[in-house]
């Protein structure tokens, strides 16, 4: 009795070690493949919201958008920048607008910025001077001051409609200012230091208000102009796929690209 009795005691326990072993190592491997399975989700996560994260924000592929801008040397108002380099599609057309039709994703987004633009147009901006790689055009030094005046260059953003009051004054890192919405105005300056930075030009204001009308605007450009009133017209919004159908993204041949930018020229065959 007691021989058997233990016999069984041992197969009891012979049995439960095998169950207890059998679980620790589905355990010991069950962990490493749970966190294995947390890295391979994690790193997705990233990747999905490193590709998705442009295209939550405008301007998009499909948009094009006219910012307005100006160069200021104390006080005096410089030509506008003739380099029509196509750059990531962030660029001039000599006509005092930044032009913005990103060609791929660098132009799009949290990337669309005025970096983008001076590097299309060959635009050296920082606090020390203000140049640019086409001819006559003579570089601005800040050293120099504005009279007997010490001076500061700056970049001051004008909201859509708005030509009196700056809704931000960047004081450094003006490649990083983003672009946020079609019509703005942004006023790049040396002004002397504690002075007001200009305001939008009558040159630059009616650009925007021939360049203003029928283009493809994102759901979050905030507003559109009266192209006769130049009076901004709050929550008009153009559809983008009722606008965009023949749009390939290069915008050349897009037809509402060619009658609003008519004063481009015919001749421009790749890249506007
Ligand atoms: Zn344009
Ligand atoms: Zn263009």
């Amino acid at each position: 009795m007691g021989k058997a009795g233990s016999s069984k005691k041992v197969q009891r326990a012979a049995r439960a070690a095998a169950s207890s072993r059998g679980t620790g190592e589905r355990r010991e491997r069950g962990f490493p493949l749970l966190v294995l399975l947390i890295v391979v989700l994690g790193i997705g996560l990233v990747i999905a919201a490193r590709a998705s994260r442009d295209e939550l924000v405008a301007p998009f592929l499909e948009d094009h958008w006219h910012l307005g801008y100006e160069i200021y040397d104390c006080g005096e108002l410089r030509p506008a920048l003739l380099n029509e380099a196509g750059g990531d599609g962030i660029h001039t057309h000599g006509d005092s607008l930044i032009h913005v039709h990103p060609f791929n994703s660098s132009a799009t987004g949290t990337d669309a910025d005025l970096g983008v633009f001076m590097e299309a147009a060959g635009l050296t901006l920082n606090n020390d001077r203000i140049e640019a790689i086409e001819a006559g055009f003579a570089s601005i030094d800040n050293s120099t001051g504005c009279g007997d005046e010490d001076s500061v260059i700056q970049v001051a953003r004008y909201a859509p409609g708005n030509n009196t009051d700056p809704s931000t004054i960047y004081p450094d890192d003006f490649s990083q200012i983003r672009l946020l919405a079609n019509l703005e105005v942004l006023v790049i300056a040396k002004i002397p230091v504690g002075g007001d930075m200009p305001t939008p030009s009558q040159t630059v204001q009616a650009a925007l208000v021939t360049h203003g009308a029928g283009l493809n605007l994102s759901s979050d450009a905030p507003l559109e102009f009266d192209p006769t009133t130049g009076a901004p017209i709050t929550g008009e919004i153009i559809d983008p796929d009722g606008d965009t159908t023949d749009d390939t993204g290069t915008d050349d041949t897009s037809t509402d690209d060619t009658e609003t930018e008519s004063g481009e020229g015919s001749g421009e065959g790749s890249g506007e």
